[in-house]
């Protein structure tokens, strides 16, 4: 099994980055996409994800690491693995070099994707996304043929509730405090490529998938 991880904050690029890899036959696993569709899904556990993640909190690491075990168990066999927006805490961390140990592997890389602030409030002001596939764009930068329609499946393209300037302050704040420490975590395993993500969406995607080969 191949693990790869796209660490950085909110709005650096990271799904951007997850489709080019999906081409090249990686399994693109977001826990925000398997949270979202907890919410979708309008279970109990969704109710409280949804506070959460509107706040811009972070859900609690025992259901996150729950549902990547899940989705790990529910895979099987040898696969190229894709891991977005996880792990993001410490914690989150240590368990799972613990579970890939316990399958006989380890992170393979992690891909650090380095953007200013000030960027990242535009992007994920402009960010809109497809409320049935998840498939991302932006007003400016990506904007999709038709607008607030996506071109994969033709559905509606949401402005996110937690991608409002407010909301995603909150999130550069937790995401310093809380997931910033992974960059030491994994730099001292060897495992970070850093990456220049305040580049165009197309140099960005060429600069990773050289630094991969
Ligand atoms: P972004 O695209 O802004 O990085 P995500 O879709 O990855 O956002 O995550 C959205 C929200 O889902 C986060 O703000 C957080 O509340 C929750 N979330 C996603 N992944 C995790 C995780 N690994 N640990 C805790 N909370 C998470
Ligand atoms: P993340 O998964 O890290 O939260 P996304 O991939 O969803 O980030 O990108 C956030 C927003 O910024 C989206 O609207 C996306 O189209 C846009 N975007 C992503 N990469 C770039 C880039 N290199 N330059 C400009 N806009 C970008």
């Amino acid at each position: 099994m191949t693990a790869i991880i796209l660490l950085g904050p909110p709005g650096a690029g990271k799904g951007t980055v997850a489709e080019v890899l999906a081409e090249k036959g990686y399994t693109h696993i977001s826990t925000g996409a398997l949270l979202r569709e907890q919410i979708r899904l309008e279970t109990p556990l969704g109710m409280d994800i949804k506070a959460r993640m509107d706040q811009g909190r972070f859900v609690s690491d025992r259901v996150v690491v729950e549902m990547v075990r899940e989705v790990l168990a529910s895979a099987g066999g040898e696969k190229k693995f894709l891991f977005d927006g996880f792990p993001r805490t410490l914690a989150q961390a240590e368990i799972f070099d613990g579970i890939l140990q316990s399958e006989g592997t380890s992170i393979d890389e992690v891909i650090l994707l380095e953007c200013a602030d000030d960027a990242i409030i535009e992007r994920l002001s402009g960010r809109r996304t497809c409320i049935k596939c998840g498939m991302v764009y932006h007003v400016k930068y990506n904007p999709a043929s038709s607008a607030g329609v996506c071109d994969i499946d033709g559905c509606e393209l949401i402005h996110r509730p937690d991608d409002n300037v407010e909301t995603i302050r909150k999130r550069l704040d937790v995401y310093a405090e809380r997931t910033a420490p992974l960059i030491a975590y994994y730099k001292a395993k060897g495992l970070i490529l850093p990456v220049d993500a305040s580049q165009s969406i197309d140099a960005v995607r060429s600069t990773v998938l050289e630094k991969l080969r």
